[in-house]
Parts: structure tokens; C-alpha cells; sequence
């Protein structure tokens, strides 16, 4: 199978999920899941929570009102939402745009990590708590968990996913700044670190084809 028939096999597995706590409420509702969107070789892949009304209306990522805020995020410097991947832990909506349970992120956290796998991203960037928590955990970090107030803009270099290694960057959750107006600055601050990493990244990739072409 080619990266594009896993990834259909993802969203295959997860409509089917009749075991998940969160199926019947999505065929009640007439809902989609939600299973990630953007470009299947992305080097950033963006980890958010779980979809709200709206991305379980369209089946698609942050396309609500965080939704806005991230791609406003993203054009502050430049990066193109069709480059970077975007998922979410849990692929159903919960009720009422509650956080997530325990037993949701346990019956979803499978299919993240099957799509972590599948695309191979250089860089992720965990937005909110749960998927910071959830991360961290799998990639072996948990020992450097603080509250996201201290760890938010830090890279974490050390974490390995199998045989991946991929740097760790936890920003708070763009919703946040709903009720918040100040972490807008915080977010705003935290996107111009993550892309000089991806420029320095994108530019070690070339100067290596370049490289091997000599
Ligand atoms: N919040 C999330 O965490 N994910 C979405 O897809 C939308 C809102």
C-alpha cells in the first residue's frame, strides 16, 4: 500500500469504529469524522484535540472559529496550510465540545499513531494540552512534562517515535485566545520559532539532495 491507501485505510477503520464512545452520537448527529487533512509528506504535522460542530459537520480539521485563528497563525509567517499536515487525537466530536475522556484518547490514540508513521514528520506541533500530554508520553518524554505556561514555544529534541526522531513543539490551543487575548502575542511569538526551525530544516533538506547529487 502507497501512503495514500494507508491513510484511506485510516479513515475506513475509523468510520467503522462501532466501538468507539463516540459513534453513536456521531451517526445520531449526522457527523463525519474527522481524520486529518493537508499534504501526506508534510515535514510539520499539527496535532489539535477533537473536532467541534463545524469540522464534524465538514469532516474536516480546524475549518470553525479555531480554525480561523490557526490559519491566521500560519500566515503570520508564511506557511501554507496545504504544505503542513493537520489532525486532531480524537476523531469524533465529543458532546457539548467537552474535553476529551480518558477512554477516547485510548480508542482514537491508534489511528494518530498510525498517521504519525505513515507521513513522517520532521516537526510536531502539539496544540492544547491533551495532545501535548499524549505526545510527550509516546515519544518517551514524559519525565519533561510541565505546565503548558512553561513548555509552550520549547523544542523537545529527544523524543523518538520507533525509529523516527521528531522534534516536539507544544503551543497552547489556538481556542485558547477566545477567552484569552493575550496568548495571541504568546501564539504569535511561539509560530516565528516554529518557522525558523522549519527554514533551517527545509534548508539542511536541500543542501543534502544538493549533496548527493554532486
Ligand atoms: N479544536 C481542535 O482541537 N480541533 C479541531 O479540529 C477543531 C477545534
Amino acid at each position: 500500500m502507497n501512503k495514500n491507501e494507508e491513510l484511506e485505510k485510516i479513515k475506513y477503520d475509523v468510520l467503522n469504529l462501532t466501538s468507539s464512545p463516540l459513534y453513536q452520537d456521531r451517526v445520531k448527529n449526522k457527523y463525519f469524522p474527522v481524520i486529518g487533512q493537508g499534504n501526506h509528506d508534510a515535514e510539520i504535522m499539527f496535532i489539535g484535540e477533537a473536532p467541534g460542530k463545524n469540522e464534524a459537520q465538514q469532516g474536516r480539521p480546524f475549518c470553525g472559529s479555531a480554525g480561523k485563528i490557526l490559519d491566521e497563525l500560519l500566515d503570520s509567517v508564511g506557511i501554507k496550510r496545504e504544505k503542513v499536515y493537520i489532525t486532531n487525537i480524537v476523531k469524533d466530536r465529543p458532546p457539548q465540545n467537552r474535553d476529551p475522556l480518558p477512554e477516547e484518547i485510548e480508542a482514537y490514540g491508534p489511528f494518530l499513531d498510525r498517521q504519525i508513521e505513515i507521513i513522517q514528520p520532521k516537526i510536531i506541533v502539539t496544540l492544547g494540552r491533551y495532545s501535548m500530554y499524549y505526545i510527550m508520553q509516546k515519544m518517551g518524554l514524559e519525565k519533561e512534562i510541565q505546565p503548558i505556561g512553561k513548555m509552550h514555544g520549547n523544542v523537545f529534541e529527544n523524543g523518538k517515535f520507533g525509529n523516527l526522531i521528531i522534534k516536539i513543539i507544544p503551543l497552547y490551543h489556538p481556542a485558547a485566545t477566545i477567552y484569552n487575548q493575550s496568548l495571541k502575542m504568546v501564539l504569535l511569538e511561539d509560530f516565528k520559532k516554529i518557522n525558523n526551525i522549519y527554514k533551517i530544516l527545509s534548508f539542511s533538506v536541500l543542501l543534502f539532495h544538493y549533496l548527493v547529487a554532486l
